[in-house]
């Protein structure tokens, strides 16, 4: 199969869809491999280094989208993207078709097979193409935090990790699921004295039991996280409910009674936050403040590290890239229910039921 990997042309998205390492795999089982120039740039690659994996490196996108018989991209495709695609196409990338009926109704017309990253499944009821990026976002998290937190920043002035005869930051962890964990375990590696707050008791009795004493777990209510508000140099947000926008767990008036200069870290911006005051921020201008209280909201936190994130996004796409590879998605997505699973549109028809219902599609 010739596979074709376009460079992002999304705002602020230096990621890329494969890396040398997934191009030298496909190369080796005979397919043949086409990258824009310059597309691994942003992620730290050189053309050369997609050369040396085997790869062809070709000049524009056109040409990419106009030959290849599959695109593997990172972030849904943009409209002069979508104008390119072509009937029996495939393309496998993000999508976040529910809130996007443009971009919908703009793949349905091209008749392209699109199988989305995010509706990828696995045995234990997980999303393998969505963990690795709350992985990144959730380890990012107390790092931008500490930033926020230094007084040029407009923060207090806490070091995480105190010094010694001087107490370590207080930070509370909201959601103990990918992000929270990944959050957790770089919170306590940088010394802070962390709680983890979950509605899921079983998700408390895991943390209790690999961090070993290491972190304070609480099963979270209003009452409890009300009660925390006055102790915590940083609150991490990071619930989700599956299909749902983030509850809202802060309210404005409660960050009256948080110490001025504490941080909100809202990691759940990008399903709306999970903080009244909450509004989603850039890399280039993070954080703001309310009411003393030092926000930082990035809706695509992976962005900031793109070299570490498009290595541990190919790292989970490049199984099932090699699978459509080589066996065509039909036989893929037969062989295989978790990737049939992300099968969003084919050949006009949307496929996936929950997009139908939010769009008012039938599938
Ligand atoms: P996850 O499903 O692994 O974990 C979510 C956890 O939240 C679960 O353990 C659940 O029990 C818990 N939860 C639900 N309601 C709660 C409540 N009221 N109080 C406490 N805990 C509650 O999800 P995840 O992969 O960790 O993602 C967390 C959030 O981070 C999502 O909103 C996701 O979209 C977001 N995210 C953002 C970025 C970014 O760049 N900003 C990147 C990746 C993920």
């Amino acid at each position: 199969m010739k596979i074709g990997c376009p460079t992002e042309v999304k705002p602020q998205e230096y990621r890329v869809g494969m890396t040398p390492n997934a191009a030298r795999e496909a190369v080796s089982r005979d397919h043949e491999v086409i990258i824009q120039a310059g597309a691994g740039i942003g992620a730290g690659f050189a053309d050369e280094d997609y050369t040396a994996a085997g790869a062809v490196i070709i000049d524009t996108a056109d040409e990419i989208f106009a030959t290849a018989d599959m695109i593997v991209k990172v972030k849904e495709p943009q409209p002069g993207e979508r104008k390119m695609l072509r009937e029996g196409q495939l393309l496998f990338t993000y999508l976040h078709l529910a809130p996007d009926p443009a971009q919908t109704n703009d793949l349905l017309a091209s008749g392209c097979t699109a199988i989305a990253y995010e509706t990828v499944t696995d045995a234990r009821g997980g999303l393998p193409l969505l963990a690795p990026m709350s992985e990144v976002a959730g380890r990012l998290a107390p790092q931008s935090g500490a930033w926020a937190l230094q007084k040029a920043n407009g923060g207090s002035g806490v070091l995480m990790g105190g010094v010694p005869g001087v107490r370590p930051a207080n930070v509370a962890i909201i959601g103990g699921g990918v992000v929270g964990t990944a959050a957790a375990r770089v919170a306590v590696g940088m010394g802070a004295n962390v709680t983890v707050l979950d509605r899921s008791v079983p998700r408390l009795s895991y943390l209790d039991d690999v961090f070993m004493g290491r972190l304070t777990t609480q099963y979270s209510d209003k009452g409890a996280i009300e009660e925390l508000l006055d102790r915590m140099d940083m609150v991490i947000g990071a619930v989700l409910i599956p299909g749902a926008a983030a509850p809202m767990l802060i309210s404005r008036e409660q960050l009256g009674s948080m110490r001025p200069g504490s941080v909100l870290v809202d990691v759940a911006i990008d399903q709306g936050g999970c903080f009244e005051t909450s509004k989603a921020t850039t890399h280039q201008d993070p954080i703001y403040d309310v009411d003393g209280i030092i926000h930082y909201c990035v809706a695509n936190m992976p962005g900031a590290v793109a070299r570490t994130s498009t290595i541990a996004l190919g790292n989970a796409t490049m199984p099932f890239m090699l699978a459509l590879a080589g066996k065509g998605w039909k036989q893929a997505c037969a062989d295989d229910p978790h990737l049939l699973n992300g099968l969003n549109v084919h050949a006009g028809q949307l496929t996936y039921a929950a997009v139908g219902e939010a769009l008012g599609i039938d599938t």
